[in-house]
């Protein structure tokens, strides 16, 4: 019997463990939650909620494989060996078949899984999976990882043009197997309500099925807009894959599959709007080479290690304010809301908040690394760490540090009208398309039941340049 492992790969088509394993012999599979393992990396309860239901939909689909799917839950992770042992002697199980992760905590618990397995010559088989290409594999002349994008995205344009990483086949059904579970349901249900009050299942719906026509319906209709529409966020013109990317209910292999299927497969970006969303799964490929290579990143550490030299202001009230979207500046508060309401931030608007809270502010990008983590559905350490070092100058490839955004300038061009302050920030919605952006700038008395900008942009850009300078 073989055991296949569920992490952050929770369906059934293109699973590179869920292949290989079933071609050794008849499976079971398991999933182990670890509730506080989940709250020491701040896992948002609006992902926890989407991963339990994705669980749900995971075993219907396991069921028409009549593989049956065990649920355990432990504590942490460093239980999770001796669970796995147990459940190899429980289920005669030979090898346990699972994708690799890449963070350093989830490669430290696998390799005493392997560790503690070898002694019962057992054996726990890993996959790439999570990539389009295998870590380690893209490399420059000198075989060391590319530390700037363009670079790294050069070597991956050329490897996609010689072949487009493949789906794996969808195992057939199995022989029936014989085993009496009934575990899975008292455990989530027990899960569900340590949870979450609120129900996001309808703005967030699981199923592989629903994330294959999302990003069907991706391609069809929005993709050849991509290139123009994406930075508008009251446009819905980006996919909205993310969630489901993160916990692997779609894998990165179909999504590129998608993008070329009209070429049969070559690597061809057609339009502009093909290749700039290919360009953004890029970015995302090259944030999970670079948590494997620098692990420093995922140790709250900076890229550039001379940045932790930083002097960061304390200032508990204004990261509060930031956090509850009360700064006064509309775009960053419109911002915040969306992320509290929904679990979800448009990428532009990820980047004026993160910028205005570790610039304007001066506040240290990891307490805000880590608020996103505690509220994204979409949390992903390697894109959050990414995309916040990027932002606060820290990180490899980074913005500048004396390129730092004007929200208002930022407001003006990607929300000219205002709708999308509008929908997060209702008390301003009677303002006009000029007034929103800055509501007190031509009327400082203006009766608005809102608060005034809690900092002045012009001296705190230069206060954060200053400090900049200073290490
Ligand atoms: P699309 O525009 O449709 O892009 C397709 C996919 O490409 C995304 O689903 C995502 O997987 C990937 N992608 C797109 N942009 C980026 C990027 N800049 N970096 C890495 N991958 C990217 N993304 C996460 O998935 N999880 C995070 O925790 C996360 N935190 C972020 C924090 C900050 C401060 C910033 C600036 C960006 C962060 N991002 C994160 C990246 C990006 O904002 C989201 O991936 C994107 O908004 C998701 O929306 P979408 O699926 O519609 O993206």
């Amino acid at each position: 019997m073989q055991l296949i492992w569920f992490r952050q790969d929770l369906r059934i088509q293109d699973h590179a463990a869920l292949w290989y394993a079933t071609q050794s012999g008849p499976c079971l599979a398991v999933v182990i939650l670890s509730p506080e393992q989940w709250s020491l990396h701040h896992e948002a309860p609006v992902k926890i909620d989407f991963y339990l239901r994705q669980l749900h939909s995971l075993r219907q689909q396991l069921d028409r494989l009549n593989i049956p799917l065990i649920i355990r839950t432990v504590g942490l992770w460093k239980d999770v060996p001796a669970t796995l042992l147990h459940l190899t002697q429980e289920f005669s199980i030979e090898n346990i078949h699972a994708n690799i992760e890449f963070g350093v905590n989830e490669l430290k618990r696998d390799h005493e899984v392997q560790a503690l397995l070898q002694q019962h010559n057992k054996r726990l088989e890993l996959y790439q999976d999570r990539t389009l290409f295998p870590i380690g594999s893209i490399r420059n002349k000198s075989k060391d990882p590319y530390q700037v994008f363009g670079a790294f995205k050069k070597a991956c344009y050329e490897a996609l043009s010689i072949s487009l990483p493949q789906c794996y086949p969808t195992p057939t059904a199995q022989a029936p197997v014989q085993i009496k579970l009934n575990d899975l349901v008292p455990t989530l249900a027990e899960l569900h309500s340590k949870t979450l009050a609120s129900d996001y299942a309808e703005q967030w719906p699981v199923g592989e099925d629903y994330a294959l026509t999302l990003l069907d319906d991706f391609i069809e209709n929005k993709v050849s807009h991509y290139q123009n529409d994406r930075d508008f966020p009251n446009l819905q013109a980006t996919s909205q894959l993310s969630p489901y990317l993160n916990i692997g209910i779609v894998s990165i292999r179909q999504c590129i599959q998608a993008l070329f299927r009209a070429q049969q497969g070559h690597f061809h970006p057609e339009n502009i709007g093909q290749q700039t969303w290919l360009d953004e799964l890029l970015w995302r490929e090259f944030y999970q080479h670079i948590l494997f290579d620098f692990p420093q990143v995922s140790k709250h550490q900076p890229f550039k290690a001379s940045t932790q030299f930083l002097a960061w202001r304390e200032a508990p009230e204004d990261l509060t304010a930031w956090q509850q979207g009360r700064t006064g500046i509309p775009i960053v508060d419109a911002g915040m809301r969306q992320l509290l309401a929904t679990g979800w931030m448009h990428n532009r608007v990820r980047m004026i908040t993160a910028m205005f809270l570790c610039k304007n502010l001066l506040i240290d990008w990891r307490l805000g690394e880590q608020w996103f983590m505690q509220h994204l559905i979409d949390g992903d350490l390697a894109a959050n760490n990414g995309g916040w070092q990027w932002c606060a100058s820290t990180g490899t490839d980074a913005v500048p540090y004396f390129r730092i955004f004007n929200p208002i300038s930022q407001s003006q061009k990607f929300d000219a009208n205002g709708d999308y302050i509008r929908t997060w920030v209702p008390e301003l919605a009677h303002l006009d398309a000029k007034t929103i952006h800055e509501p007190f700038a031509k009327n400082p008395n203006l009766k608005l039941d809102y608060p005034h900008p809690m900092v002045d942009l012009k001296s705190s850009r230069q206060r954060a340049i200053e400090a900049f300078k200073g290490i």
